[in-house]
């Protein structure tokens, strides 16, 4: 059933829980990129423009002791995103007690605030008690008890199950899907749960382990999966092939045969390697046909592979990309990576979603993102939906 988006609820005069992800790169208080908030505007000024006061939710980092807290500070987000908004935002440097609830009473229609990191609640009095991160029932209810509704749009922490998403909307009346959100569960759910065929995955990176259950889960959806990086050579090994030191997981080798045999054509692995003497950008390297040679290890796919993979892809209406061909962050094996980027920014008729670090940094290092579909903002999270499990905060959103 659909979900409730933010675009569904009477936001006039309602005090507008919003769980966003800001939870960007910072040093020495300095945001690194911006993106994610950049990303979370457009809900936040909906909500704004439609008279709801937002007060503002996120983690930022890990927090595991008093000392964790300084650095990690909502401050200079709530200030980047006042620049941002180009109004002003109240900060709040706390996440519970009169000094915040007043603040919120104090808002008028159209007014955003934003409270201190929710991840301080997971250390109190210099103890590490998880208080956020562990769904402490107490704080979810004491949080929700703050607003009128709560709009989710955090997809990133969509598979945890914590206060500020699953704890919150378990003790609210409406909980609604904000805008990034809505958009990850049309893209990445409609992909796993009703895609327009040909559906083709590509799954690169570098562990099978990583990748098994995705890997089983689209088996049933996909009609070819296209496998490239390191796990490859997991495969390659199990079909007797060798695989001179390339990146091999052992302990896997009977699952990849058991895929294998599961798969029949489904599955599509690079017929050619680019392999260097050595793990290092400036070692010997030229591109082998099939076997792996004795002392080489194979860094990415070569240029036939890219080519078959292209024939497969062209004719597809739906496809789902995560995890790179290759050693993608070395010059010399990056080609595999670059060029199948650059192939899906040509496919103009098909629904193209990309998710993980460096699929995404591909795409954008070639200027291609905007011409994608849908480039997911969660990485942990876009895998397990990907893997077909119930992502407890997108569950715990309402149904329309
Ligand atoms: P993942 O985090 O599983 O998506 O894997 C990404 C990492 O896989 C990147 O850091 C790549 O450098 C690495 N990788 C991709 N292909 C290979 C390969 N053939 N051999 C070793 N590492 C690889």
């Amino acid at each position: 059933m659909a979900k409730l988006t933010v675009s569904d609820l009477d936001l006039k005069g309602k005090k507008v829980l919003m769980r966003v992800d800001f939870n960007v790169p910072i040093k020495d208080g300095v945001i690194g990129n911006d993106n994610r908030i950049v990303a979370a505007l457009p809900t936040i000024k909906y909500v704004s423009e439609h008279g709801g006061k937002a007060i503002l939710l996120s983690h930022l980092g890990r927090i595991k002791k008093e000392d964790d807290k300084p650095g990690l500070s909502m401050r200079p987000v709530a200030e980047r995103l006042s620049n941002l908004l180009n109004k002003p935002v109240t900060f709040v440097p706390t996440t519970e007690g009169s000094q915040l609830e007043d603040a919120i009473d104090g808002l008028s229609d159209g007014d955003v605030l934003v409270m201190e990191n929710t991840r301080y609640e997971d250390v109190k009095n210099g103890e590490y008690v998880k208080r956020e991160s562990g769904n402490d029932p107490e704080l979810g209810k004491y949080w929700a008890s703050l607003g009128d509704v709560f709009v989710n749009d955090a997809f990133g922490t969509a598979h945890r199950s914590h206060a500020s998403n699953v704890g919150i909307a378990s003790n609210m009346g409406q909980t609604a899907a904000g805008f990034l959100m809505e958009k990850e569960i049309k893209f990445i759910g409609g992909a796993v749960d009703n895609p327009e065929h040909p559906f083709v995955a590509i799954l690169g990176g570098a562990k099978v382990s990583d990748k098994i259950g995705v890997i089983d889960n689209l088996l049933a959806k996909a009609d070819k999966i296209l496998i490239g990086g390191g796990m490859t050579y997991t495969f390659y090994a199990a079909k007797g092939m060798k695989i001179g030191n390339s990146l091999v997981e052992k302990d896997k080798i009977d699952l990849a045969k058991e895929i294998l045999d599961k798969a029949g054509d489904k599955l599509v692995l690079p017929t050619d390697s680019v392999v260097a003497e050595k793990f290092d950008n400036d070692a010997a390297h030229k591109t082998v046909d099939g076997d792996i040679p004795d002392g080489y290890m194979a860094l990415d796919i070569g240029p036939k592979s890219v080519a078959e993979f292209e024939d497969v892809l062209k004719s597809a209406k739906t496809v789902v990309w995560n995890g790179p061909m290759g050693v993608f962050e070395m010059s010399n094996y990056a080609e595999g990576t670059l060029e199948i980027g650059k192939f899906l920014g040509t496919l103009t008729e098909a629904k193209t979603i990309v998710g993980g670090g460096d699929s995404t940094a591909a795409v954008q290092q070639l200027g291609v993102a905007d011409k994608l579909s849908h480039i997911s903002t969660g990485g942990g999270a876009s895998l397990e939906y990907l893997e077909g499990k119930t992502l407890p905060g997108i569950a715990a959103i309402s149904d329309k």
